[in-house]
This record gives C-alpha cells, structure tokens and sequence, in this order.
C-alpha cells in the first residue's frame, strides 16, 4: 500500500463521534512525546499530517486520516501528561478499552514507545487491553537513533522478550524517523493488516 496519499478526514472529541464503523481502521497510540507524530507523518511522507499538542491542559482529539477509502488510520490522544487531573485519565483510560473491545473495524494497534523507556504504565495496561480483545499490536520502539547498533539490538530483544508477559499477538521493532530505520517493517505491517 502507499501510504503517501494519506488525508486528514475529521479530528473527534471522543470515541462516540469517530467514522462509521466499516472497513479497515488502524490506532497508532503512545505516550505524548514517545515519536506519534513524526512516525505518522515519516509514514506518509508528509511535512505536517500529524501535529501534537504540547499543552496538556487542552482537549485532546482524535484525529482520523484516511489512506484510502474504508481504510483508515487512528492518531489516538499521547497519554502520560503529569498534570492531567486522575479523573480526566481515568475517563480516557475507559473509553479506550472500550475502543479496542468495540470497534469491529480495528485490525491493529501500533504502539509507539521510546526506545530509552519502554512499558511504562499506561502501555503496559494497553497491551493488556489489546491481548484481551484479540487486537494485534505492532510496538515501535522509537527514536532508535538515539542508541549505538549494539545496544538498540539488545534493547530490542528484551522488548521481543518482554512482550510475551501479556499474552496476545505483539510484534516489537525498532523505529526512527530520523533515519528511517524500522519503516519498511511499518509498511509491511501495515498493509498486512489493511489487506487480510
Ligand atoms: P508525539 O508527542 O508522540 O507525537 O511525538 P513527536 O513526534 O511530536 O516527537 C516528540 C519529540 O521527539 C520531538 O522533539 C521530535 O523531534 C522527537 N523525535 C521524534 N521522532 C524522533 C526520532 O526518530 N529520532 C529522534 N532523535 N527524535 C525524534
């Protein structure tokens, strides 16, 4: 699939107000700052698809792109803001197992993480969230440029290792947007779950 033709369809404020749910849609989610943004829009080779919001405070949206009719991709809300009140966390932790148990339309998840600290909390609980509705999930872990050959080889083999603890199909890889290491396995994850 090329995914360079990739538009913005609608931003949603939460999960009731995404597209209908037919075809294919694909969620890409992290932790804000773990690389989203720049992995969606290395992606699609654009400048600008994806933006973050760097404030915490502001409504978080869901943003919707489409790479080709019926098949979509997710840009859920970066988590792990420090400030953001427990209740507002608690609320968009909910909706978003929801999401991965309800949407009949959702293939796969790709799970950004950086590279430096990988499985935080809010990661953790997604994968098992995702392990039990049966979503397949591809974990990036980003900005790979960041470690020497040796040791982003070594990270990445524990991460293979640590995925196994939460059951589920996961695939783990590295990623840098900056060299774009670990695109083409992107891609052809991709378009393996786009067209199964
Ligand atoms: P988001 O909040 O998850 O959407 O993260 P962004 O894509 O906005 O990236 C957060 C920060 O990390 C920005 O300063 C980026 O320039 C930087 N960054 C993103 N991807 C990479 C990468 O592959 N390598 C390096 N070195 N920095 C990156």
């Amino acid at each position: 699939i090329n995914f360079q033709p990739t538009s913005f369809l609608i931003s949603a404020a939460d999960i009731r107000q995404l597209p209908a749910d037919t075809g294919v849609e694909i969620a890409f989610a992290g932790r804000s700052n773990a690389g989203k943004s720049s992995a969606l829009n290395t992606l699609t080779r654009q400048k600008s698809l994806a933006r973050t919001s760097k404030t915490p405070g502001r409504t978080q949206l869901i943003n919707v792109f489409e790479v080709s009719p019926e098949r979509r991709l997710i840009d859920l809300p970066g988590y792990g803001y420090a400030k953001v009140p427990i209740a507002v966390k608690e609320k968009w932790q909910m909706a978003l197992s929801e999401y991965l148990q309800r949407r009949e339309s959702l293939r796969g998840l790709v799970l950004l993480m950086d590279i430096r600290h990988p499985y935080r909390d809010v990661d953790q609980e997604l994968l098992y969230w995702a392990a039990e509705s049966g979503i397949p999930v591809l974990i990036l872990l980003t900005k790979a440029d960041k470690l020497k050959p040796g040791i982003r080889k070594s990270t990445l083999l524990k991460a293979r290792e640590a995925a196994m603890v939460f059951g589920g199909e996961v695939t783990v890889e590295v990623f840098s947007s900056l060299t774009k290491i670990g695109l083409s396995e992107l891609e052809d994850h991709l378009t393996h779950w786009f067209t199964q």
